[in-house]
C-alpha cells in the first residue's frame, strides 16, 4: 500500500498524510504532492446516488489512508453538520446555458470554510497526547475569517491572524474583529498583504521563537499549500457533477467544463485532481483579474511574475506567485522533481521561468486560461443581474467573463461555474455595478442592494454590524515574534 506523499521539488522525500497536514511544507520549500492520485478511480455511478458528507468520506478515505474509518467520519460529520446554511453544502443554480456552483454558504461565507471547517478536524487527529498547535495566517480578508472560524474553540489548538491595517473590506473587518472564542487572536499590521505574509513565513523558521515557545508548541499553516485544506475542495467538484446528473441536465459520464476564479491556483487545482480520480471533465476554464500572469503564462509557456501589482475590486485574488501551480507542474512533468525544482529556482532569482512546448501544450489541453478588468467584472455583475435576476460576487464575475469568451468556442458542453463569495462580502463593486445611485455608507447600501434584489443579506454578515469589536490591537511588523509568544502563553497556559 503507498502511503506516502512526497515533495515537488525532491522524490526522495516520503512523509505520511497525517505528518504533511501537521509540516503544511517540505522542507526543501516544495509542495507535498500525492504521486499516484491517477491510478485513483471513484466510481462516478455509485457517487451520483451519495449526499455530500458521503462523497467527502469517500474522497478522504483514498487520499488520507493513515487515517481510520472513525476519524474520517467524526472529521468530517463536525466539520459539515449544522455549520453550513444549505443542506446541500454547496448548491447549484441553473442560468441560461450555465450552472452556478454556490460555494458560499459556510459560516464566513467564502468557499475557504469548505476546505477550512474540515482542517481543524483532521488536525485534531494528527497531534500526539502533549501536542499544541498555533495556526499563523497572514490574510487579505477571506482566510482569515474562515480559519478563526474553523480553529475557533477546538482543543489543544489556538489561531493567531495577521491582517494588512486598512488593507481588507469593512465587512472582512468586522468579520475578523468581532471573532469569538478563547483560543483566537487577530492583529492588524502595519504593512501590506506581502508584508504579512513574508513576516509570518518567518516565524515558521524563527529558532528563537521556537525555543521560546518550548516543543510541545507547534507552529503551522492554513493556508492552501497545506493538503488538508486542499482535498476537502476535491469533493465538491463530484457533488456538482452529481447534482447536474440527479436533475437530468446530464447522464453519467458525459463530459462537463469548470469555470475557476482563481488567486493561488488550489481551488482549480482541486477541480484537476478530481479529473484525475475519474471525473468526466473537458476544461478547466481559469480566469485572473487584472493580475494575470496566468492568462500569460498560457500564451507562451513563460511565468513571469515581474509585472505591476494592482489592487482590483476582486481582492482575494489579488497575487502574483500562485503557489499551487508548481503543483500542476509536478504533475505535467510526470512527477520530476528535478525538473520543478529548477522551474521554482528561476522563479525565486529571475523572476520568471518557462516551461518546455511538450509541458505546455499537456497543461493547454486541460485548461483555458483568461482574464477579467475590473470594468469587465462589473460589466459582468450587472448583466447577469440584468438577465438572470441572480446577484454575483466581483471574484466570481471575473469568472464569468472568461467563461462567455470560452463559450464561443464551445457552447455545447455543460458548463459550470463556480461562485467563490457571497455578493455582501465585496458591497462597494456590487454596489457600483447595480446601484446607480449608492450612498457612502456601506450598511446601508447592503440593505438597499437586498431591497432592490431580493437577494437575503446573510445572516452572518449582517449581525457582526451589532457585536462587540473583541480584536483591535494594532502591531508593528517588528512586534509580531513577541505577539506570537504572547498570544500561545494566553491560549495554551494563562487558563484557569
Ligand atoms: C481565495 C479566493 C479566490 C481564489 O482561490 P484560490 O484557491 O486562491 O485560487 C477566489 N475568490 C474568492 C472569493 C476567494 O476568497
Amino acid at each position: 500500500m503507498n502511503f506516502s506523499y512526497t515533495s515537488t521539488r525532491d522524490d526522495s522525500v516520503k512523509i505520511s498524510p497525517k505528518q504533511a497536514i501537521k509540516k503544511g511544507f517540505s522542507d526543501d520549500g516544495g509542495l507535498f504532492v500525492y504521486p499516484n492520485i491517477q491510478d485513483i478511480n471513484l466510481p462516478i455511478e455509485k457517487i451520483s446516488s451519495m449526499n455530500y458528507r458521503e462523497i467527502a468520506k469517500l474522497v478522504l478515505s483514498k487520499l488520507l489512508p493513515d487515517f481510520s474509518e472513525a476519524e474520517i467520519n467524526e472529521s468530517v460529520e463536525n466539520a459539515y453538520k449544522g455549520s453550513f446554511d444549505n443542506e446541500e453544502i454547496t448548491p447549484i443554480k441553473s442560468l441560461d446555458n450555465f450552472h452556478v456552483l454556490e460555494l458560499f454558504h459556510g459560516p464566513t461565507c467564502a468557499f475557504k470554510d469548505v476546505g477550512l471547517q474540515l482542517l481543524p478536524q483532521l488536525m485534531k487527529h494528527v497531534l500526539n497526547k502533549d501536542n499544541k498547535v498555533m495556526i499563523l495566517t497572514a490574510t487579505s480578508g477571506d482566510t482569515g475569517k474562515a480559519a478563526l472560524e474553523g480553529f475557533k474553540d477546538v482543543d489543544k489548538m489556538g489561531i493567531t491572524v495577521f491582517y494588512p491595517h486598512n488593507g481588507v473590506s469593512k465587512v472582512q473587518q468586522l468579520q475578523m474583529a468581532t471573532t469569538t472564542g478563547s483560543n483566537t487572536k487577530v492583529a492588524a499590521i502595519e504593512g501590506n498583504f506581502d508584508d504579512a505574509q513574508t513576516n509570518v513565513k518567518k516565524l515558521f523558521n524563527d529558532n528563537k521563537l521556537k525555543q521560546r515557545i518550548g516543543e510541545n508548541v507547534t507552529l503551522s499553516s492554513a493556508n492552501s499549500i497545506n493538503i488538508g485544506r486542499l482535498i476537502p475542495q476535491i469533493v465538491y467538484y463530484f457533488d456538482a457533477y452529481k447534482q447536474l446528473v440527479q436533475n437530468n441536465s446530464i447522464k453519467v459520464g458525459d463530459p462537463v467544463n469548470f469555470t475557476v476564479p482563481t488567486g493561488n491556483f488550489g481551488d482549480v487545482l482541486a477541480g484537476y485532481f478530481a479529473k484525475l480520480m475519474g471525473l468526466p471533465v473537458n476544461k478547466f476554464i481559469v480566469a485572473s483579474n487584472q493580475n494575470n500572469v496566468l492568462s500569460k503564462f498560457f500564451q507562451d509557456g513563460v511565468y513571469d511574475r515581474n509585472m505591476p501589482f494592482f489592487k482590483t475590486v476582486a481582492p482575494s485574488m489579488d497575487i502574483q506567485i500562485s503557489s499551487n501551480f508548481e503543483r500542476l507542474l509536478y504533475y505535467k512533468s510526470e512527477d520530476d522533481s528535478n525538473y520543478v525544482a529548477k522551474l521554482m529556482h528561476d522563479l525565486k532569482n529571475n523572476g520568471k521561468y518557462k516551461v518546455s512546448d511538450n509541458i505546455l501544450e499537456k497543461i493547454q489541453a486541460d485548461f483555458y486560461f483568461g482574464f477579467s478588468s475590473d470594468e469587465n467584472i462589473e460589466n459582468s455583475i450587472k448583466e447577469v443581474y440584468q438577465n438572470n435576476k441572480y446577484l454575483m460576487d466581483p471574484h466570481t464575475a471575473a469568472g464569468y467573463k472568461v467563461m462567455r469568451d470560452y463559450q464561443k468556442i464551445d457552447s455545447k458542453t455543460p458548463m459550470i461555474l463556480l461562485s467563490t463569495a457571497s455578493p455582501y462580502k465585496f458591497v462597494d463593486a456590487v454596489a457600483n455595478a447595480i446601484m446607480p445611485d449608492k450612498s457612502d455608507d456601506i450598511l446601508a447600501n447592503m440593505h438597499d442592494i437586498e431591497a432592490k434584489t431580493h437577494v437575503p443579506i446573510p445572516e452572518n454578515l449582517l449581525k457582526v454590524w451589532a457585536m462587540p469589536v473583541l480584536h483591535k490591537d494594532v502591531i508593528k511588523q517588528d512586534q509580531m515574534e513577541d505577539y506570537v509568544y504572547q498570544k500561545v502563553q494566553e491560549v495554551f497556559y494563562d487558563k484557569d
